[in-house]
């Protein structure tokens, strides 16, 4: 690898860069233009146990600091990040095939946030104490012990950050293992937080295909499981978490509705799909891939939504004026390809793109079908790119049932300047993170996560401590105990 943030092994573990090249060679390749620009090795059996005992040993330590000492190991992680913005960014844009133009202000500043906000937080925890006459009891906000956090390709440094900062916050240690598609970032989070002070062992990054995702989650060692992934990978992994009893958070993937009324904001409408389909080249779970949009606006929706989609600057993801780049692999490109053949066949009209392009890597145009209706395969299904289905309605009734309609419950959005009829769809929503004229903003202090398949669990805000840390409750008599005999 050639640029300056390259992390120099496949692993870290207990504050160190460790190699085992006996492991599986995984290569790193540039979606851009489908070079290999790194290669790691998948963890051996070996990896595995030294990570997880590393991180076994380390917790009770780690739990012992207090609170507001854990949290300035965090935010000084923080500031770190975000004085390396630029070299972080470059390196997910090499890892994910992302633009710069997202990648700097959207990957390691959202990390950094959630270490912040994170950090803040640690000195705040605290346990309650409950008057019970003479007696009382008090809690404890207790750590669960080793987490094992996995996590999917589109979002690599987030990810590791939103699973990571609240874990340690709360005085547990983690295991993480990134996608094995985008495997870099993570590692380079973990160095920071060594640099900034984080004690050997708390923050261990491992890389690997799903098995060694699933030896990791069937270890007796470990407490809790957190996974970023599909939902097929999220009912193997849950199961496999329920039968050693382990706490699980598991944030998963959506079919997300949008609904334009006929009195929306139109630009602010067409910039809000655009956002919620477009980005990161789809690839982002809480997409608004079904853009319900009432019968008096379509057509103009369809007219602005296909100019402006005609402007996006497509090429070098390193280029600043880059704003929409490739697929994030091979396979991905062919899964959504696979998709749009699928449109096409099923009477879906194609408003935009449709077509790989004509270059090196995994590049494909962003696409617009309208005329879509809900039995359509890629009405049903999620296909995690650059493909948006625009749907009909007439009445808010019908498109509530219909955005409802869904086994996944992740996002949903409404563009209206009706504020009543707003909240009222935004209550009807069955759907963990909802938008009004607005779509996929994710501040760490809002709660993130999915209803129905998409999850369980709330990941950011004070919600995702909950899902860190247990309480225990102590009874304490302040008189004679009476028993019966
Ligand atoms: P996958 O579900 O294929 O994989 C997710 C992670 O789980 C990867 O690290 C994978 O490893 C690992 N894994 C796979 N099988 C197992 C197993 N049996 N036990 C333990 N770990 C396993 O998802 P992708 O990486 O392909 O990401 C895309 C999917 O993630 C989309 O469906 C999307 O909706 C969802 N997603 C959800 C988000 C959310 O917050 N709700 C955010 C981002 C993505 P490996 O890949 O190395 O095999």
């Amino acid at each position: 690898m050639t640029y300056p943030t390259q992390p120099t092994a496949s692993h870290f573990i207990d504050g160190t860069y460790v190699e085992d090249s006996a492991g599986t060679p995984i290569d790193v390749i540039y979606p851009a233009t489908g070079k290999v620009i790194a290669r790691v090795h998948s963890a051996t059996p070996a990896i595995v146990e030294r990570a997880l005992a590393s991180a076994r040993a380390a917790q009770a330590q780690w739990a012992a600091m207090t609170g507001a000492e854990r949290g300035r190991i965090l935010r000084r992680a923080a500031d770190l990040m975000r004085a390396r913005n630029h070299d972080l960014s470059v390196l997910e844009t090499y890892d994910t095939g992302k633009p710069y133009q997202e990648t700097s202000v959207a990957d390691a500043t959202s990390g950094a946030d959630a270490l912040e906000y994170f950090g803040g937080m640690a000195a705040t925890l605290a346990g309650q104490h409950i008057q019970l006459g003479q007696d009382w009891v008090y809690t404890r906000r207790e750590p669960l012990g080793v987490c094992v956090g996995i996590g999917a390709w589109n979002y690599p440094t987030q990810i590791a950050c939103w699973k990571g900062a609240p874990a340690m916050a709360c005085g547990n240690t983690m295991v993480f293992k990134p996608s094995e598609t985008t495997p870099l970032s993570a590692l380079k989070v973990a160095e920071i937080l060594v640099e900034a002070g984080l004690p050997a062992g708390v923050f261990n990054v491992i890389q690997g295909l799903g098995d060694v995702g699933a030896a990791l989650v069937t270890d007796p060692r470990v407490d809790k499981v957190s996974l970023t992934g599909s939902v097929p990978t999220g009912k193997k992994v849950y199961a496999a978490a329920a039968a050693g009893m382990k706490h699980v958070t598991m944030e998963l993937g959506g079919k997300s509705p949008l609904l334009v009324f006929d009195d929306a904001h139109l630009d602010n409408a067409v910039g809000g799909a655009i956002l919620g389909n477009f980005y990161s080249s789809g690839q982002v779970c809480s997409n608004g891939t079904r853009v319900f949009v009432q019968k008096g606006i379509k057509e103009a929706f369809l007219t602005r939504l296909a100019e402006r989609v005609g402007k996006a600057v497509i090429g070098d993801p390193m280029d600043p004026d880059t704003s929409f780049g490739p697929m994030v692999s091979q396979r991905q490109m062919e899964i959504v390809e696979g998709y749009i053949a699928r449109g096409i066949a099923e009477g879906a009209r194609l408003v935009c793109g449709g077509n790989r392009l004509n270059r090196d890597g995994f590049w494909l145009q962003p696409t617009v079908f309208a005329d879509v209706t809900d039995d359509m395969t890629i009405a049903r299904e999620e296909i995690f790119g650059p493909v948006m289905s625009v749907l009909d309605f007439e009445t808010e009734e019908e498109a509530m049932a219909r955005a409802n309609a869904t086994e996944f419950g992740l996002s949903a959005g409404v563009f209206t300047s009706d504020m009543t009829r707003a909240h009222r769809v935004a209550a009807g929503f069955q759907a963990g993170a909802c938008f009004i004229n607005s779509y996929n903003d994710a501040p760490v202090e809002a709660p993130f996560g999915g209803m129905k398949m998409s999850g369980v669990g709330r990941e950011n805000s004070a919600a995702a401590i909950e899902h860190y840390s247990q309480l225990k409750s102590v009874y304490v008599r302040m008189g004679d105990v009476e028993a019966p005999y």
